[in-house]
């Protein structure tokens, strides 16, 4: 089998409202996915998280022609290829997230070829269903009174979830006052995870960090900059919380720091951002080996989500014991009709706040065309 074509698609969706983070607002909601067809009529979609434009211009002008005429299944070797060929220029950021979007599509023509779902290929599912978590409580604009962050919180236990993360990274007072109102807004038993987006330097997340300890808090996810390391160790080392970080890292070069100082307690690389599956693998077992958790982030339209899903389960459970809380999955809330839409079975959360693995062939995502088309940018 060989590839014979690689498409790019930017898709766009305006929100009708906007939220926020602490790095800023989003207005739209954009994705990148690549489509790379084959000989044999089988094609495998992947997707970048990140800008969609400058990625879509990685992969027409200095990607594709490395796969193009390639073997899908020699996907090692062409990850190498595509890395090796841009390091002097790449070695982070968007470069990575195109060679990401490429090797998932690889994967996905890998387990279609087979008729195997892609964490088949990886070694098997450790899991047939996983625990989800909300990811949500976003700035708004007006900001929420802690009465709508209550009612929000209820409306997630509604929905079936037992855990949720919150953004924070508003400034210590208003992220101390958001948290105090949902955790007694969902009382004991439910998972309440933070998210600064490496909004604060190490003094003000201790600080912080401090006061929220008492609302039990499953994790603090990147309370510093991704580059901080010494950030890391010191709020680390500061704080009775687990700490999480590694949506902004790649490659196992990059992780490599990260873990093997020990900066974090859960390491979190995201499969459409770190390098797609044949890197993200080896990230995990990078990760067994220094006893972190490997709790992977998760974003995007219903491809990236799908990916996400296919590492996650084929992760083994940190420590491995019956009653393992890790690895979660990340289920974002906030309005995408990229993720709700695209894919002709959606990936749901069911009752009890668990998510199914799809036994479907590659990443077992059939992407609407017609939905495509109608948020593609021309
Ligand atoms: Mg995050």
């Amino acid at each position: 089998m060989k590839v014979t074509g690689v498409t790019t698609y930017v898709l766009k969706h305006d929100l009708p409202e906007p939220f926020g983070f602490s790095q800023g607002w989003y207005s739209t909601r954009k994705c990148l996915l690549t489509k790379v067809q084959t000989d044999e009529g089988l094609f495998g979609w992947g997707e970048s998280w990140g800008p969609p434009e400058p990625v879509c211009t990685i992969i027409e002008h200095i990607l594709a022609p490395m796969v193009v005429g390639e073997d899908p299944f020699d996907s090692e070797r062409l990850w190498e290829r595509m890395y090796n060929s841009t390091r002097d220029y790449g070695q982070k950021g968007l470069i990575i997230g195109a060679i990401s979007s490429i090797d998932i599509a690889l994967w996905d023509i890998k387990g279609k070829a087979l008729d195997l779902p892609v964490h088949k290929l990886l070694g098997g599912a450790f899991r047939d269903h996983i625990k989800a978590y909300a990811s949500s409580f976003y700035q708004t604009n007006p900001p929420q009174s802690e009465r709508d962050l209550r009612e929000l919180a209820l409306k997630h236990i509604n929905e079936g979830f037992t855990m949720m993360k919150m953004k924070i990274g508003f400034g210590p007072a208003e992220d101390v006052k958001r948290v105090r109102a949902v955790r007694e807004a969902v009382g004991e038993g439910v998972g309440l995870m933070v998210d600064a987006n490496h909004a604060y330097d190490s003094c003000t997340a201790i600080r912080l960090g401090k006061q929220i300890e008492p609302y039990d808090i499953f994790w603090f996810e990147e309370p510093v900059g991704p580059e901080n390391i010494e950030g890391y160790l010191e709020v680390r080392a500061a704080l009775n919380i687990p700490i999480a970080g590694g949506e902004a890292e790649f490659t196992k070069f990059g992780f490599r720091a990260l873990i093997s100082k020990r900066a974090v307690d859960i390491i979190q690389p995201d499969v459409t951002l770190a390098g797609g599956f044949t890197e993200c693998k080896k990230i995990a077992a990078m990760a067994q080996a220094w006893h972190i958790a490997c709790v992977p982030h998760v974003w995007g339209s219903a491809v990236g989500l799908a990916a996400g899903l296919q590492f996650i389960t084929s992760i083994p459970n940190h420590p491995e014991y019956m009653w393992s809380d890790k690895p979660v999955l990340e289920v974002d809330r906030s309005p995408n009709p990229l993720r709700d839409e695209l894919a002709r079975e959606p990936i749901v959360v069911v009752k009890n706040g668990v998510v199914s693995i799809p036994q479907r062939p590659g990443l077992g995502v059939d992407v609407d065309e017609q939905v495509l088309d109608r948020y593609r940018v021309k």
